[in-house]
């Protein structure tokens, strides 16, 4: 059997007359940005998302370094970022001018540490930007209590998470203000690049629609030395037909990992996903551990027709790119381990139970 790693036929498969509709309305409507679609998807998303505001931007990363301006971040401060996170929270404090400080994620979920965070915090700190990582809620009470505290500002990083709640409540909804990205692979996907803020706060709502767009709120007069950061009209309107079978998928996709956890239960030397009290997991990824044989279990699953990713197998702080920070290696021992032994499992909407049982199989036949 092959089992592809992520397959987006089942959802285009729904989706594909609605989108068709819409591509044809915004062929004719003769409004290619910023027009009715992006004003839509914005009211649409912020409904979903329990947020009074949402504004529609370019990508992810963009939606995080507009956070961070927004908020006034930029050089001399300090931000406190998950050691385990995708590069792209990291990137985002440094384009905002800011310092990047790593903080250890908890062992058991993977998710920013509350008591990690509180070590990292200096006079110089400013935000908190928590990652929903894989689609797991963090700990956003403790978050909130410590950044309430400090007197600090959080940005949460909603990329991985769209649907997931913590204590009853979405996330995106709970830091001043939140960045989310529809990049094709997560959890709502666009046909390209996009991506969108969340706030409480009319204030900031309008600051970042005038920061996406050349600093400028009224046509031709510039506030801000801003950006081109405006989310794609096109990308907007299909955004809306998705937003309408989110709840569906995420559903499909915490069976599909109830399979798995069932069926991988009691394997020696196998460490499957756990779930914090109050938080729901939407598995954006299904990440597994297995310490001394990572790599060889990934090529035995590929052996056997079944494609797996790393999430990911270099921290921020090891990477390149970060090579002038001056980390080096043993700084971030817990982002380090879960580097050597993470292994994602094909996990997405339309990924059959008997292939759900076949991979289990391959993994079972593994450890034996
Ligand atoms: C995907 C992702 C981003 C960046 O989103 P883009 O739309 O690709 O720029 C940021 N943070 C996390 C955690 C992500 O997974």
């Amino acid at each position: 059997m092959e089992v592809p790693f992520l397959s987006f036929s089942a959802q285009n498969q729904l989706v594909a007359e609605e989108s068709k509709n819409v591509f044809a309305k915004f062929f004719d409507s003769q409004f290619y940005v910023s027009g009715k679609m992006t004003h839509d998807f914005e009211h649409d998303y912020a409904k979903y998302n329990q947020v009074k505001y949402a504004v529609g931007i370019s990508n992810g990363l963009d939606a995080l370094h507009i956070s961070l301006r927004v908020l006034g971040i930029g050089p001399g401060d300090e931000v406190i970022v998950p050691s385990n996170t995708y590069i792209a929270t990291a990137l985002a404090v440094e384009m905002a001018g800011a310092k990047v400080v790593f903080a250890e994620p908890d062992v058991l979920t993977y998710n920013i540490s509350p008591s990690s965070i509180e070590k990292a915090i200096t006079k110089k700190t400013k935000a908190i930007m928590p990652v929903h990582l894989y689609g797991q809620a963090c700990e956003m009470d403790k978050i909130m209590e410590i950044a309430n505290a400090n007197n600090l500002f959080v940005i949460e990083d909603n990329a991985q998470a769209h649907s997931a709640t913590f204590n009853g409540k979405m996330t995106g909804s709970f830091g001043h203000v939140n960045a989310t990205s529809f990049y094709p692979t997560k959890n709502i996907g666009a046909y390209g690049e996009a991506g969108a803020i969340t706030t409480n706060s009319e204030e900031l709502a309008i600051a970042c629609k005038v920061w996406r767009n050349y600093g400028s709120e009224k046509r031709y007069y510039n506030m801000e030395k801003g950006y081109n950061n405006r989310i794609d009209e096109l990308q907007a309107g299909l955004l809306s037909v998705k937003l309408k079978y989110i709840e569906k998928w995420t559903k499909q996709r915490q069976e599909i990992a109830l399979q798995y956890l069932k069926n991988l239960k009691g394997i020696e030397n196998l460490i499957l996903p756990e779930i914090a009290e109050k938080s729901t997991h939407v598995y954006h990824l299904f990440v597994v551990r297995t310490l001394e044989r990572r790599d060889e279990l990934q090529s035995y699953l590929e052996n056997n027709g079944v494609k797996t990713v790393i999430h990911y197998p270099i921290p921020p702080h090891l990477q390149k790119a970060y090579e002038p920070n001056g980390f080096k290696k043993g700084d971030f021992p817990l982002a380090e381990e879960l580097a050597k032994s993470s292994l994602s499992l094909p996990l997405y909407p339309g990924l059959q139970p008997a292939q759900v049982d076949y991979v289990s199989d391959q993994l079972i036949k593994f450890f034996k």
